[in-house]
């Protein structure tokens, strides 16, 4: 199944708007499982718009289109998609009542052309708009499924999610069951994770494999298709079976975990709290933490000591240290996350110490970074070497900071 969405708009072709619609049914349409091969965008114009479809058609089962569907002039995917098709217009009476009841109900006169508003192909199921006025549309040719979507995101998304996305399960997979589901990875790279599944991403049509890095992050989802659920969840577990004893070392969660609440959840069960002293990252390792939901059960708090005055005084981290080794060092970050421990009374301490970049500080380069950890009576510490810019690197170190706590 191999699908195309033509996003009609000028303004997108102007630049005046972002084509938001074309990524939201991109993700929607690869949960389910489905290809999308092209995005094309063309203005309100009725020429152009027929040749996009004409080349849609040849390299696509499955055309969606995004706006125009509205009441003025330049709104004309329904027209040309219709003349094209050779199809004729009726009125949808639930539609036209909504639209009725909408000026009614607002005490506003309704003109002729709202009524076009009303106007389906026949033939075409009903997509029914709850958040605006325009239907959208449903049709199968005996070649192509053409799926008409007004341009509000507002009104595009839940019509896709709750009208069309029922249909396409039952008329496309023939009410097949799809699932989805993620694996989330922390500590290998996109391009090293994809050289590890290479052949298993090259044969795989059922589930499928699509890998995304962000963040320092990789995800892997698979979307399998069966008769049954059972028989759905079944095809992805053989896959995620053989994922993990590649690969199964950098994996941390699943669906919607994240680095932070799957902390939350190790040190709840151990009883442990934590705490920071932050240098490169100022406060953000705590912010990250502090968005999960009761992290006050853990997340004791911290310090942010971004100069050297403050690391000593207000730390206490030697000067010594920091004359002898760097600001930037092993020692510093040991010397933090200790101090960090023993003021705040918690059970683990964490330090963050680097040069963000992009200038070199304390006379390591740009992207080195030292984590200090303290746990009763050992302090472990790591090294990085990012390569990112300022505020990506400053990202990385909490992610890793949180990975290593997961360790
Ligand atoms: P309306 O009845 O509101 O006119 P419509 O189906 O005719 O809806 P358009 O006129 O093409 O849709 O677009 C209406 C508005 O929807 C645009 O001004 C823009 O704000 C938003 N919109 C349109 N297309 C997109 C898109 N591809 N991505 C994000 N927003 C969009
Ligand atoms: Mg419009």
């Amino acid at each position: 199944m191999k699908a195309e969405i033509i996003a009609v708009g000028s303004e997108l072709l102007l630049g005046q708007i972002v084509n938001t619609n074309a990524q939201f049914l991109s993700t929607q349409l690869a949960e389910m499982g489905i290809s999308i091969h092209y995005h094309t965008v063309v203005g309100d114009n009725a020429d152009r718009l027929r040749d996009a479809i004409q080349i849609a058609e040849k390299r696509a089962d499955l055309i969606l289109f995004s706006g125009g569907l509205g009441p003025t002039k330049d709104d004309l995917t329904k027209d040309t998609i219709a003349q094209h098709l050779g199809l004729s217009l009726v009125t949808d009476e639930k539609a036209m009542q909504f639209i009725t009841e909408f000026f009614e109900k607002r005490n506003r006169p309704m003109t002729e052309n709202n009524k076009k508003q009303a106007l389906v192909f026949e033939g075409a199921e009903v997509l029914a708009n709850h958040h605006g006025m325009a239907p959208g549309m449903f049709y199968q040719s005996s070649s192509h499924t053409y799926i008409l979507l007004p341009g509000p995101p507002k009104e595009l998304e839940p019509m896709f999610q709750f009208e069309a996305k029922p249909l396409v399960a039952k008329q496309i997979f023939k009410n097949q069951q799809i699932f989805s589901h993620v694996i989330r990875f922390y500590g290998i790279g996109e391009a090293e994770l994809e050289t590890e599944l290479e052949d298993l991403i090259d044969t795989q049509s059922n589930p499928t494999i699509a890998p995304l890095a962000s963040d320092g992050e990789v995800t892997i989802r698979l979307t399998a298709v069966g008769e049954t659920e059972a028989d759905a969840w079944s095809k992805i577990k053989e896959v995620q079976a053989e994922i993990l004893n590649r690969v199964g070392k950098y994996v941390y969660g699943y669906n919607n975990d994240s680095l932070a609440l799957k902390l939350k959840q190790k040190l709840s069960d151990a009883e442990l709290t934590i705490s920071a002293a932050e240098s490169m990252t100022a406060g953000l390792f705590q912010a990250e933490l502090a968005a999960i939901p009761g992290m006050a059960e853990v997340l004791v708090g911290g310090m942010v000591t971004y100069n050297e005055k403050v690391k000593v005084e207000n730390l206490g981290v030697s000067q010594q240290t920091i004359d002898q080794y760097s600001v930037v060092s092993k020692q510093v970050a040991e010397e933090m996350a200790t101090q960090s421990k023993n003021i705040f009374g918690s059970d683990i301490g964490v330090g963050i110490t680097g040069a963000a970049g992009p200038d070199a500080h304390g006379g390591q380069p740009a992207g080195t970074v030292w984590i200090g950890i303290a746990f009763e009576d050992q302090v472990t510490s790591y090294e990085l070497h990012l390569s990112g810019m300022r505020n990506t690197n400053r990202i990385r170190a909490v992610k890793f900071a949180i990975h290593y706590l997961l360790q």
